[in-house]
Parts: structure tokens; sequence; C-alpha cells
């Protein structure tokens, strides 16, 4: 039976296990699914029938039920920098952003989980654009795919996934996992587990489940030393404060080894959280976490109220943490020109919530097609 397009499996939508049961529905050997991984992320091939060791008959029974479906790159922008951002449209038709930032050798790809957030953190303008749902495996996948696809073009590779686009990765969990099976998976991208970063806003039910199926790398986007504060910058701390967040970094760690260590990030916004104090209580907070703190100067979108502190005052914080002997970092503010930096990802997103009405209200009008939608025309 051909199945109609809209109930097929998608297989970037698949990893190796799920693939393997695929197969084995269709009564086929497990080493089918590892030919198939083989075919899409090593030789690019995306049409079953010219996937040529698998016989006739598997080849006609697969493409029956399945197809094969990427992202579609809408626009693409190259910063002053290097930094490039991509507008790419999903399956539900909705457009996220993904962001390739080079560094040296070092290539990180920024990709979302998400299309919008739910999370509405004060300081990040994709929580402003409201919500639309979730990104399916294919979408996420297909990020790495067609970023890995683009710079291949010049002899180079993605070396390092971080989930710190738009989106929250744990409130997605499935899906991110399956992704990144793929790439840590030696017949997707395989590319090491200490280079994958899961970046969460503290969903800690996400991090003990993250405990039990993986071994990613972990950050956290704390950004306050105290509950009080936090409340005001990340809600979600009001459901899981930061006593909660810690022990699940902690159990993270251990479940890791005991050798691993955690991301904590820490937006740096004037007179907000970027007081000398701050950073003396974040030291005591901190003992006994093996982490590096990493600093973002806040970056500014259309209507935000926070600034970013002054170089000084960021440098200043950072010799506190330093001299208490964290390893502490300053992030350089990447792809600024072309909204590319961190907080800055917005795509076209269909909100499902209302919020962004509200917000454009507060804003005024005039900046909607400074916001949402500027990309996608380009
Ligand atoms: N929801 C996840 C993944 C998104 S990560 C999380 O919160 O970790 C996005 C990263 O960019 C986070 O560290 C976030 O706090 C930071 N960020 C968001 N808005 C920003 C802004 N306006 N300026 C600088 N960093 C920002």
């Amino acid at each position: 039976m051909i199945l109609p397009t809209k109930q097929r499996i998608n297989i970037f939508s698949a990893d190796r296990l799920s693939l393997e049961n695929l197969v084995d529905d269709l009564g086929a050997s497990n080493y089918r699914a590892q030919q198939i991984l083989r075919w899409l992320y090593q030789r690019k091939v995306l049409d079953i029938s010219e996937m040529t060791d698998l016989s006739k008959d598997f080849r006609e029974q697969l493409s029956a039920i399945s197809e094969i479906r990427l992202p579609e790159i809408v626009s693409k922008k190259i910063s002053v920098d290097g930094t490039i951002k991509w507008l790419m449209r999903v399956s539900n038709g909705n457009c996220i952003e993904t962001v390739m930032i080079p560094d040296g050798r070092r290539k990180t790809l920024c990709i979302s989980s998400q299309i919008g957030c739910m999370l509405d953190c004060s300081f990040c303008s994709t929580g402003k654009q409201g919500f639309n749902g979730n990104l399916e495996v294919s979408d996420i996948i297909g990020q790495v795919f067609l970023a890995q696809e683009e710079l291949a073009k010049t002899g180079q590779s993605i070396t390092n996934v971080v989930l710190m686009g738009m989106g929250e990765p744990l409130l997605n969990f499935d899906a991110v996992i399956k992704a990144t099976n793929l790439m840590m998976d030696d017949l997707g991208f395989g590319i090491s587990k200490r280079r994958i970063t899961v970046s969460t806003a503290g969903y800690v039910p996400g991090i003990y489940e993250l405990a039990k199926v993986t071994d990613v790398s972990l950050a956290v986007s704390l950004h306050a030393p105290n509950d009080e504060l936090r409340n005001v910058l990340v809600p979600l701390n009001k459901k899981f404060p930061i006593a909660d967040l810690l022990d699940a970094c902690q159990h993270y760690l251990q479940t890791l080894g005991g050798k691993r260590s955690v991301t904590i990030e820490y937006i740096m916004i004037k007179d907000v959280n970027d007081q000398l104090d701050c950073a003396r209580q974040l030291t005591r907070l901190l003992r006994g976490m093996r982490c590096k703190i990493n600093l973002i100067p806040f970056n500014p979108f259309p209507g935000s109220t926070y600034d970013r502190p002054s170089e000084n005052t960021i440098r200043k914080f950072q010799d506190v943490l330093v001299g208490a002997g964290y390893a502490t970092l300053k992030r350089t503010t990447r792809g600024e020109d072309i909204s590319a930096a961190c907080g800055q990802l917005v795509g076209a997103v269909d909100d499902r919530t209302k919020r962004k009405a509200r917000y454009l209200n507060r804003i005024g009008e005039s900046q909607v097609d400074n916001i949402a939608f500027r990309q996608v025309e380009n």
C-alpha cells in the first residue's frame, strides 16, 4: 500500500534505533538501517530509489511508506565577522533561525529546538515572538545537515553544535534526543558528545530525564545568583528554583562519571545582575560544582528595555569569579549586524499564544516589520 504524503514517515526523523525498528517492521534486517544512514549522511543521497545496495523490492516497500524531507533554506545572511544566519522553513510552514559561528578551525552551529519559545525570559527576543510548537527531529537534524552541506562547499565542517537557538530543548525532549543521537552517531555526523551542548533555562525534570538517556554536554542559563532576581529574568524559576536546578546539574554530572563540567550561562545586564555583589553571591552558590562560567553581554533587540554593561564592569565581575577559582569566559558578541547574536533569533513564528500581539502592542506596530518578517522577505 502506498501511503498519502501526510501519513508518511520522514526518514530524517529517525535515529538509528527508530530506523532499525522501522526496517524490522518491514521484515528486513537491522543492517538495512545502517545502509540507509550511510546513504543519507555520508553520501548525501536523498532518494530511496538511488540507494542501490538495498534490494529493489525493499526500496519499493520503503518508498511507499516514507519520505525524505528536510527544512528549506529561505534566506542566508553573512556577518562582517563571518557568522552566518539561515532562515529555514520547517515542516509546519513556520520559519526558524540557525547560526554558524566560525572561530578559527572551530565552527559552532547554534540550532533551534522549537518554533518560538514558551518561557518568556525577560531579556530574550525569541520569547517575545510567542510560541507555535515543537520542531520535528527532521527539522532539528536538518539544520545541521543543511549547514554542513553549505560549509562543505568550501571544505569546512561543523565541529560543535549548541542547542542555544530558538526554544527550550528540554521541552521538546524526544525529538532533541533523537537529533543529538544522530549528531553523535558514527553513521550520522560523528560529532563527540563533548562538542554537543544542550542548553536549558532550567527545566529540572528534563535534566533528570537527560541523565537517563544521553551524555551530551549541559549548559544552564542561570543569569542570576538568587531566586528573587531569577524569578524576574527567567519566570520558569518560580516553578524550579535555583537550589533544585543546581541539584539536578550535580546529578547529571555524577551520572556522567564526575569528570565533566556544566557550563553556567550568565547574561550581563546593566544595573540588573552585573553588580559585584551578584558575582560574590554566584561564587558561593556554585561552590562544589564542576563548572565553567560564560558571561554573555546582553544583546539589545527592538523594544528591549535592558542595556549592556561597560567592558570594565564585565571585567571586574569576571575578576571576582576568576579570583574564586572559576574558569570564566566573556563570550564575544558575534553576528550582531545580522541579528544573529544570542537572544536575537526570531524566525517567523505564527504565534499561538497571543504573546506576540501583546508585545507588539506594547512596543508599537511600527516594529512589526522590523522583527518577525524582516528576514522572510530578504
Ligand atoms: N532555552 C534554552 C536555549 C536557548 S539558549 C536556554 O535558555 O538555555 C539562548 C542563550 O542566549 C541563553 O543562554 C540565553 O539566556 C541567551 N540570551 C537570550 N537572550 C539574550 C540577549 N538578549 N542577549 C544575550 N544573550 C541572550
